[in-house]
């Protein structure tokens, strides 16, 4: 371990430590204004099962450029709205397939009943 708290990590990256002396993990922003940028931070966050989390945090990519940010969130936004179709699309689809499963059954058993009387 060097002095400043960081040592070589398996992908080649300077590996950091937290406050909780922990190793940092490498994460991603998914904030408009810092979209897919890395950054360091305490393992614990954001885990129910680690409450103890610390406040570590340190940027590990420079800051997006302008043009990244005129571009980025808008599709990131589209994405969103496009997923959220897809998911409303999905439960339609499975909604008729009950729908269909269950017409089949009461279908069936109407045949039945029909051809006993
Ligand atoms: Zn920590």
């Amino acid at each position: 371990m060097e002095s400043s708290g960081s040592v070589s990590f398996d992908l080649g990256v300077e590996a950091h430590f937290c406050n909780c002396d922990i190793q940092a993990s490498l994460k991603t922003s998914w904030t408009e204004k810092n979209l897919g940028r890395r950054f360091w931070g305490c393992p614990r966050f954001g885990k129910k099962s680690m409450p103890l989390a610390c406040v570590y945090f340190a940027w590990y990519d420079p800051p997006l450029y302008k043009r990244t940010l005129e571009f980025f969130p808008p599709l990131m936004r589209r994405i969103k709205m496009l997923e959220a179709e897809l998911q409303k699309q999905r439960e339609k689809e499975r909604r008729l397939e009950i729908g269909l499963v269950v017409s089949c059954v009461l279908g069936l058993v109407g045949v039945h009943v029909a051809l006993c009387f």
